[in-house]
């Protein structure tokens, strides 16, 4: 029989153990594991970054877009498909600004929605056929910022996708598109400011006749550009 003296020596030996600080197996990740975390984690052309003019895709360096290519479909002023895929590249320069400007407008519970984007010289001339009115689209002797890599056409989308209202739909040819134009109901001219506002702080203008159309500042300096994106 355990006498009392054992079993008082038991109960203790029972108190230390339970007292024993068991650490938690972690398995830390090695430093291999978590570079091949960050590597999966960053799109492959950020690897090395580019230079401020070189073409690069939008869906390369954020997933935080809503993409409508008008111009890939024939729902455009054109009616045909003039884009074989539906592509969004621009100066890296301008896709760091786009970036900004979208976070800014993440915050607020909306995303930037693209109509266009960067827009190869020749489909300019296209266009210049059809609308032959510099107030809609730029004469490709000139060139539009479009085609230098420095312009976007886009609008707002809420939390559930739906676009904002900016009292025409893209592309719309008459007065009611334009900055200036003031026959408009207050949540339109809210639409508008916000978009312009956003669009402003982060290094974008804004074209009097387009409300969807921004420029970089000082991209008129670039080169205009003729290559057309690789669809496969
Ligand atoms: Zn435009």
């Amino acid at each position: 029989m355990i006498s009392f003296k054992n079993y008082i020596l038991f109960l203790l030996s029972l108190f230390i153990a339970s007292c024993k600080v068991v650490n938690p197996k972690v398995d830390k990740p090695s430093a291999n594991e978590n570079v091949m975390a960050l590597t999966k984690s960053l799109p492959k052309e950020t690897n090395t970054t580019p230079s401020d003019t070189s073409f690069v895709s939008l869906k390369a360096f954020s997933s935080d877009f809503v993409y409508d290519m008008k111009y890939a479909t024939t729902a455009n002023f054109l009616k045909q498909a003039v884009y074989d895929c539906p592509e969004c590249y621009l100066r890296y320069k301008t896709v760091k600004s786009l970036i900004e400007a979208n976070n800014e407008f993440m915050t607020k519970g909306y995303k930037i929605k693209l109509f266009d984007c960067y827009r190869p010289l020749s489909i300019q001339k296209k266009m210049w056929q059809i609308v032959s009115n510099p107030i809609y689209v730029a004469d490709p002797n000139k060139g539009s910022i479009h085609n230098r890599g420095c312009a976007i056409d886009i609008t707002l989308v809420n939390s559930n996708g739906e676009e904002l209202d900016m009292g025409t739909p893209f592309d719309f040819f008459g007065e009611e598109s334009s900055h200036n134009y003031k026959n408009l109901s207050e949540d339109i001219k809210r639409n508008r400011a916000f978009l312009k506002e956003v669009m402003l702080k982060h290094n974008f203008k804004s074209f009097d006749s387009e409300w969807w159309h921004y420029n970089l500042v000082d991209g008129n300096l670039e080169k205009l550009a003729n290559f057309n994106w690789d669809c496969n």
